[in-house]
Formats: structure tokens, sequence, C-alpha cells
């Protein structure tokens, strides 16, 4: 069995293309969202309460996101991609706890430069009418202006918080609250690095090295 495997990276450093990718080699993605959706659509004693919780307006809290998780994972028979939960070391250190106590498991973290993610981010532009990513830098289109998938003219938009501000600062929240966890996941030795900055093809490479 492959080892589970907690994504860890910044908005922007293609961590979410690369756990799609690895869902053809056999891993399942868990997100905590579909999670609570499906578990309210089956009416279970635990969906009842989070609709509850949604409905009241309230964040669903820690304790509940990892009943949902214990429900849900079969964690001895399918590999697991973790992205986007655990969000902060408590939830880290909950996860192990709880749920996968000491099987095979690497963090693996998308390490790339403050000023190539900025670059990314500004850059990127979306088409308004199909919903085809761009980037002006490394993926612009072919003719400029036009859309490569749907053929719309000026419909590449940049998305209002794309700004160098507004990355930045989400950026440094994203630091502050990753480096306990990578501290946590390295202290077990669970930690692998990969670099972000290279192209996606090869970043994959670098993936399936690491799972084996
Ligand atoms: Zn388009």
């Amino acid at each position: 069995m492959k080892p589970h495997l907690i994504i860890l990276g910044a908005p922007g450093s293609g961590k979410g293309t690369q756990a799609a990718k690895l869902i053809e080699k056999g891993y399942k993605h868990i997100s905590t969202g579909d999670l609570l959706r499906s578990e309210i659509a089956k009416g279970t004693e635990l969906g009842q309460k989070v609709s509850g919780i949604i409905s009241r307006g309230d964040l669903v809290d820690d304790n509940t996101v990892m009943a949902l998780l214990k429900a849900n994972c079969d964690v001895d028979k399918v590999s697991y991609i973790f992205d986007g939960f655990p969000r902060n070391i408590a939830q880290a250190e909950m996860l192990e706890a709880e749920l996968l106590q000491g099987r095979k498991t690497l963090a693996v973290y998308f390490n790339i430069d403050l000023g190539v993610l900025t670059d990314r981010v500004v850059n990127r532009r979306t088409c308004s009418n199909c919903g085809e990513i761009y980037n002006l830098t490394t993926k612009a289109p072919r003719v400029p202006n036009v859309c490569d998938k749907c053929g719309a003219q000026n419909t590449l938009t940049q998305r209002k918080d794309d700004t160098v501000e507004v990355v930045s600062n989400r950026l440094k929240i994203f630091a502050d609250t990753v480096d306990p966890m990578l501290a946590f996941y390295k202290a077990k030795g669970a930690l692998v690095e990969i670099d972000a900055s290279l192209p996606e093809k090869t970043v994959f490479s670098a993936l399936e090295k690491i799972i084996g």
C-alpha cells in the first residue's frame, strides 16, 4: 500500500493540480467539504449534527471533522491524499492521534520561492466564458486576448484578489501556519520537500518517486 499523503503548499503552489493527477495512481482525495455535504445527504446522525451546525451559520469544529473522517476513511485499505486538512498544527496532531496512528504517512511540502509564487499568481488569467486558466508568462493564449479553448475574445480576466498586496498577505499567513506543521512532520521523519517552482511534469515525476 502506498503511503498516505498530506499535501502542504501555499495557494498557487500547484498542489491541487498534482493531487488531482495522483488519483490516477490509485489515491483517494479527501475533501472535508465534500465529506460534509455527502454526510448531510446520507442523513446519518452525524450528518444531521453537521447540518444543524451549518444552518446556524457556525463553523464545523475540528472534533466533528475528525468524526467525519473516521466514519469515511478506511486507512488500512485505501491510500488517501489530505489536502486542505490539516490546516494547522492542532489539526495535524489530531489527525495523527485519532486516524493515522502511526500508519505510513508522508507530508509533502510544495516549496516555492515567494517571488516566483507572487509572479505566478498575478499573471493568472481566467476565461470568463469557459473557465480555462492561463498564465501570461508560462501558459499564454496562442493569440493574445483570444481564448484557446472557446475562441472568445477579450474574456481573459484577472481575479480581484490576485494582486501583489493580497498575495503577499495571503502568503505570510500561510507561512505562519505551515511552519509548525513542517516541524511536526520533520520530527517524525515524515517530511518531504518538493521544488514547486519546477515545471508541472517534473514535479509529478518527483512525486511518483516519493510514493514509490
Ligand atoms: Zn474560453
